[in-house]
């Protein structure tokens, strides 16, 4: 019989009661965020851990990353002397499971033993080396004092969650880690559900990995996880997806987030570029407003739609490929969002209903505004995609004279029909001035500019207008840009109009003007720091 179903059966006593209510007093006193901290040798191990004890205090020490995990010890000792509140947690997880240990189940026991004895409150075991643990062995683990996690980790689905946690449930452990990988956001949505299900009967600990699984990490402990789990640095992260410690307390602030705490998100596919999460985060922050904003890699609109409805979303930012594909999820749009067929916002209304907007146009035309006056102003916009469609449109209602040039002359034909504007051909260009010209397509982004066989968008000698506005903002300095600042033309950054469509998102969801200039001070920065930020 396994020892699992033995215990089970014949020691639900006393000592298990009495462990239940100290691991649920343990779990109460625990940080929300447990940093895993790892090292190629005990010094380094312990000099990371004392970085993070003072704001951190809850450190997880990866023993099967050092060569020799017993040679910590007696460094750790020292540390809890001065750090004796700090939570620790010893993990030692074999290779077989995820892990770096390549000793026996016996060696691992014999590990976590003596990290209890230097002082490790909690001490994790993962289920397939539980199933291998004989009796003497349990009660080796249990009477060190220490809590026992049982963890498992699932390295390729999130499936069977209630039936690997009943398997746990057999095991004299004190908080059940059940651990999947979200394979589409709707599995943070599974994992969520069993959280909520299963957490008033025993301390749990559960999230998903991977990209996917940022939902989960976050929201999680508000359906009932224990905690969970950060990296220490970029690079050291110990799961697929684990985002830094410090990410999730500064940017999500999640020590704050409770069940009144409202959702928001950025989808696309691809999305892990976004910088909307760092504005967002920053406005909501600013503002004292109650709310998280995740970036959620959606690889279908359905997977979306099902999240939306279920964890619920209470607005979302739309971008590629997904602003048109929304429209037909949604229970109302506003009339511009209409003309234009394609939305990047989504609020959610308290009964449900979702409504959508498109804030590209608050992007293109506030920037604009403070620059000039819109009324006669003559514009060319380059291209007829959805961008082009926004300022077009959004041109058009301030009573702004507009051209369309595009590449493909019968999309370009259409929008200027529909919009009422003019569209013209590329030899037209040098007998007209304009006031702006904006580059509403895809020419520019992501590093086109190093490739010198790439054709510019327009010549020197075609730049007549007053100001340029360069919707690509990754990178900002396209060929584009750097023509208009040759010939001295003041520039509009894509950061610009990135920041005012972010800040009318904020608006509508909040009711509350957006702290602009914070907004851009944070994507200059972030821009700054991939090295792509631009010079005015
Ligand atoms: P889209 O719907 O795919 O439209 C792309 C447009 O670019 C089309 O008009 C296309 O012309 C044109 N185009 C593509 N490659 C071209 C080339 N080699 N030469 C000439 N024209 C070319 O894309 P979108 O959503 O409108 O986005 C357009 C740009 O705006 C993107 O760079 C996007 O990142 C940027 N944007 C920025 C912000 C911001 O906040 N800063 C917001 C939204 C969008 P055809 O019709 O001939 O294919």
């Amino acid at each position: 019989m396994a020892f699992g179903l033995y215990y089970a059966r014949s020691h639900i006593s006393m000592t298990n009661i009495s462990s239940n209510i100290a691991s649920r007093l343990l779990r109460q006193r625990l940080p929300r965020v447990c940093v895993a901290v790892i090292g190629k040798n005990p010094a380094e191990m312990v000099t990371k851990a004392e970085d993070f004890a003072r704001d951190n205090p809850f450190i997880e020490f990866r023993l099967d990353y050092l060569p020799q995990p017993v040679a910590l010890f007696p460094k750790l000792k020292g540390f809890v002397e001065y750090h004796p509140h700090v939570n620790m947690i010893a993990t030692c997880r074999r290779a077989n499971n995820g892990g770096r240990f390549k000793g026996s189940v016996a060696a691992q026991v014999d590990i976590l033993v003596k990290a209890a004895a230097a002082g490790c409150q909690l001490i994790d075991i993962e289920l397939e080396s539980a199933t291998q643990l004989k009796a003497a062995s349990w009660e080796k683990l249990r009477k060190t004092g220490a809590a026992i996690i049982l963890s498992f980790h699932d390295f390729r689905s999130t499936k069977n969650l209630d039936k690997t946690y009943q398997k746990m449930c057999t095991y004299p452990a004190d908080f059940i880690k059940v651990v999947s990988t979200a394979q589409e956001l709707h599995d943070n949505v599974e994992m969520m559900k069993f959280l909520e299900r299963r957490s008033d009967e025993r301390p749990v600990i559960g999230l998903c990995m991977g990209e996917q699984g940022l939902i989960s990490r976050l929201l999680s402990m508000r359906a009932g996880s224990a905690f969970t789990f950060g990296a220490a640095s970029a690079g050291e992260e110990t799961g697929p997806g684990q985002i830094l410690a410090r990410t999730l307390r500064e940017t999500f602030r999640i020590d704050q987030l409770d069940v009144s705490t409202r959702v928001y998100g950025v989808v696309g596919d691809p999305i892990s570029h976004s910088l909307s999460p760092v504005i967002m985060n920053t406005g909501f922050r600013r503002e004292n407003f109650n709310a998280v904003y995740l970036a959620l890699h959606a690889k279908t609109i359905q997977d979306l739609m099902a999240c939306v409805r279920d964890i619920p979303i209470h607005g979302l930012s739309v971008t590629l490929p997904y602003k048109e594909a929304i429209l037909k999820y949604l229970d109302r749009t506003d009339q511009m969002t209409t003309k234009i067929g394609a939305c990047n916002t989504v609020i959610r209304s308290q009964d449900g209903k979702l409504y959508g907007f498109n804030t590209d146009v608050a992007g293109v035309i506030r920037p604009l505004e403070q620059r000039m006056a819109l009324l006669g102003a003559k514009i060319l916009v380059l291209g007829a995609g959805g961008a082009a469609r926004a300022a077009v449109f959004g041109l058009k209602d301030r009573g702004a004279d507009v051209y369309i040039m595009n590449r493909t002359a019968g999309t370009g034909q259409k929008l200027a029909k529909q919009a009422r504007a003019k569209f013209i051909q590329r030899k037209q260009l040098s007998k007209l001035t304009f006031d702006c010209i904006i580059n509403a397509t895809s020419v520019g982004m992501d590093g086109d500019l190093g490739k010198e066989k790439e054709q510019p968008l327009l010549t020197e000698k075609e730049l007549n207008t007053k100001f340029i506005f360069e919707m690509v903002y990754t990178p900002a300095e396209t060929k584009f840009v750097k023509m208009a600042q040759a010939k001295g033309i003041p520039v509009i950054f894509g950061s610009e109009m990135f920041v005012h469509q972010g800040a009318r998102q904020f608006e509508i969801w909040t009711g509350k003007p957006a702290p602009v200039d914070e907004m851009q001070r944070v994507v200059h920065h972030a821009l700054a720091q991939r090295g792509q930020a631009g010079k005015k």
